[in-house]
């Protein structure tokens, strides 16, 4: 493996940084274009589709496709094409003469002329006991992905912010009951979003709560722990899922004081996936707080990477 690593790493035109769909989408292009690139794929290799069982929502599949097998193929894709990828997680990330330098947690380091970041970003969790354990058994990030198999059933919702408004909406088309639970008694959410929430029948609040535990039944989530935070009563309340929507934490720490990013991390780039600084290209969750979809994000990853050949081959016009 050591060695292997060590062949592999060396100067390269193009550093996909993320193997989620948009750094896959982004190693097909740039493979694809001979850029030879070297995707360093992290160690949750696929990104947050492996976290998903059935994906219904990407083009292309009328049967649904499994997030982890989508992945996998993608990747083939990319490989058949002559990417190569990297196991290990990026630490730093500098500016050289002619490059950038990506520092890996193995140690080493890759010279690139030019990078393209997906990095994503990873739904906050409430980190309290039962949580991860039922990921997948009844605790979901994504009701676009699961509201599905909630059909006729009790669900919560835990955040108050735009994102909780939208799962909730989409869960109360299949749900019976959406609740709503928020740390204080009003919502950080857009007027527009509550309005719409607090008018829909199926949905209701339970305010200045916290969810202190996730209860498991024999084989999947059966109630929540909650506290009250105004009379600090505890109390079950008995639920078939629970969805977070407590806020994504875009995976930019390494790119910290080099890339221009917003107030809440997320780098900032504009329709062509150029960040502020030139050469280095951003695509999918770790530059979009607003849409979070898997297909968008390939299609981010695809023109950051027709971007980042253009600028390979604008630098080769240059010499
Ligand atoms: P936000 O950061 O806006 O909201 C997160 C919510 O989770 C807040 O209400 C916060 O509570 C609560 N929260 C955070 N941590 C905890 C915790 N540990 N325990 C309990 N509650 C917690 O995230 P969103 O994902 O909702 O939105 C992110 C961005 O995306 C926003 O800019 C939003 O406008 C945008 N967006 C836009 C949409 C649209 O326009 N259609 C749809 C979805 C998102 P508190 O309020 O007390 O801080």
């Amino acid at each position: 493996m050591e060695a292997e690593l060590k062949k592999i790493i060396q100067k390269t035109k193009v550093a996909i940084l993320g193997s989620g769909s948009a750094g896959l989408s982004a190693a097909i292009y740039a493979a694809r274009a001979e850029l030879e690139p070297i995707v360093v794929s992290g160690y949750e290799e696929g990104g947050q589709l492996t976290l998903t069982t059935l994906v219904e929502n990407y083009p292309g599949f009328s049967d649904g496709v499994l997030g982890p097998d989508l992945m996998t193929d993608m990747r083939k894709q990319a490989e058949k094409f002559g990417a190569k990828f990297i196991p290990v997680k990026v630490v730093s990330f500098a500016r050289m003469p002619g490059g950038f330098r990506v520092g890996l947690d193995s140690g080493e380091e890759i010279d690139a002329a030019c990078v393209i970041i997906a990095t994503g970003a990873s739904a906050r969790f409430l980190n309290v006991p039962g949580e991860t354990e039922l990921v997948g058994r009844g605790v979901s990030t994504c009701a676009t992905c699961d509201a599905y198999f909630y059909k006729g059933k009790s669900v919560a919702v835990i955040g108050g912010g735009d994102s909780a408004c939208e799962e909730s909406g989409t869960l109360s088309k299949f749900a019976d009951k959406v609740t709503i639970i928020h740390r204080r008694n009003e919502m950080r959410a857009s007027k527009i979003m509550q309005a719409r929430v607090k008018a829909n029948p199926k949905i209701s609040f339970i305010w200045d709560t916290v969810v202190e535990e996730v209860l498991a039944g024999e084989t999947k989530l059966r109630a929540l722990k909650l506290k009250d935070l105004k009379t600090g009563k505890i109390s079950e309340f008995p639920v078939d899922g629970m969805f977070l929507a407590v806020g994504h934490v875009p995976n930019t720490e390494a790119f910290r004081g080099v890339l221009d990013m917003d107030e809440h991390g997320f780098i900032k780039a504009d329709k062509g996936m150029r960040t502020s600084v030139e050469g280095v290209f951003a695509a999918g969750d770790v530059a979009d707080p607003r849409y979070k979809q898997a297909i968008s994000a390939a299609g981010d990853g695809c023109k950051a990477a027709l971007e980042a050949e253009r600028y390979i081959t604008s630098l080769s016009d240059k010499k």
